[in-house]
């Protein structure tokens, strides 16, 4: 029972490093900024806790009020989101999708469809190392619940063979979705706050909303530039520090940067940590040398699933998948505190904590 009582103080301390290093990288504080257009933007911020983690956005608009408005309405889009396709919401279309597996196709809206559709074209991408039909082995674990342990490797072995991505059927006629196995498990955590991400900034530009961004958990998307016309600049968590500690700094422009890393939720046993990115050539956490995959890219969707995958598919494969992907950048950093970047992020990033340095 401590256990748990530590771990939501952590969690609490975790949130409120979070809001920290949001409030020094973006300059936060309430009040009129003048837009590099000239005219006057009010800044309006606004925090929630959604999708398991916390949930912040920020927007400059030309009134106080739109402003507010504006958020409402992306806040309310991310909540129904997620009772779409949280697995941990009764009746959500994820879990109805789950409980006909075996059986028959359940229709389900165009969001989660579009997301299942993206995370089956990542799935391959990857040959299989992102794998949006990973659930079985994710309930197996209960990695962040109070039911994590070590299963037997029998019961990984069994598990492991309801995990198959190709085994997920897709008709877009009446957006059905057929589980092909009885006991296969959908878990679109992976990609979730990606979407969630890429849908409130759509809301934000059809808003007129020229300055912006999002932080789902630490997962950022900005819209734009600064008021200013300054990039803004994102931290990257140093995966061995508590939250909102950065070891780099890079500066986007209408731009996401998403992290996957062993740190975000985990439990230790005899000196082994056992994290929330399992394996699905193994069914056990991913052990690589990898701490935490940041990817750089435009649509949330695609570096949510790409630092899931990329996480897996460890430094070599994954570097090589980040190079022959068009218009998408990574930053690998490894247990021995080296950080391994992309070609297109060479001398974009700063490393800011020196006992971090680059790759060669
Ligand atoms: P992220 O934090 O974006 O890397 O996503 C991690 C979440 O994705 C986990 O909490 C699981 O719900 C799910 N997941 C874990 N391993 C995989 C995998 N190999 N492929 C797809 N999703 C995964
Ligand atoms: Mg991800």
């Amino acid at each position: 029972m401590g256990d748990n009582k530590q771990k939501r103080r952590n969690r609490i301390i975790g949130i409120i490093s979070l809001l920290i290093l949001l409030i020094i990288l973006t300059g936060c504080g309430k009040g009129q900024t003048s837009g590099d257009s000239g005219y006057s933007l009010a800044d309006v911020t606004q925090t929630s806790y959604l999708m398991g983690t916390l949930v912040q956005a920020k927007v400059y608009a030309p009134t106080k009020e739109k402003g507010e408005e504006v958020l409402d309405t992306a806040f309310q889009q991310m909540d129904a989101l997620e009772k779409k396709m949280s697995l941990n919401i009764p009746a959500s279309e994820i879990i109805r999708v789950n409980e006909a597996a075996g059986s028959k196709p359940v229709q389900v809206s165009e969001d989660t469809f579009l997301v299942l559709q993206k995370g089956l074209e990542y799935s391959k991408l990857t040959e299989g190392s992102f794998d949006i039909s990973i659930g079985p082995l994710v309930k197996l674990w209960g990695i962040g619940t109070d039911q994590a342990r070590v299963p037997s490797a029998d019961e990984i072995k069994q598990k492991l063979k309801l995990v198959d991505y190709q085994s997920v059927l897709l008709q877009p006629e009446g957006q059905q979705v057929y589980l092909e196995e009885e006991g296969m498990v959908l878990d679109v955590g992976g990609i979730a706050k990606g979407y969630a991400a890429d849908v409130t900034k759509e809301i934000f530009q059809e808003a007129g909303i020229k300055h912006a961004y999002i932080s789902i958990g630490g997962n950022v998307l900005v819209v734009g530039n600064k008021p200013d016309g300054s990039p803004w600049k994102i931290g990257i968590q140093n995966p061995y520090r508590p939250r909102g500690a950065y070891l780099a700094i890079v500066e986007v422009t209408d731009s996401t940067v998403v992290t996957s890393g062993d740190y975000e939720r985990y439990f230790e046993e005899n000196g082994v940590r056992y994290h929330h990115i399992i394996d699905p050539a193994t069914g056990y956490p991913t052990r690589n040398g990898l701490k935490s995959v940041s990817i750089i890219t435009h649509k949330s969707l695609n570096a949510d699933a790409l630092s899931t995958g990329v996480f897996v598919l460890g430094i070599e494969r994954g570097l090589q998948l980040l190079e022959r992907t068009p218009d998408v950048e990574g930053i690998l950093i490894t247990e021995d505190k080296e950080v391994y970047l992309t070609s297109g992020l060479q001398g974009k990033v700063r490393i800011t904590d020196k006992e971090f340095s680059l790759a060669d």
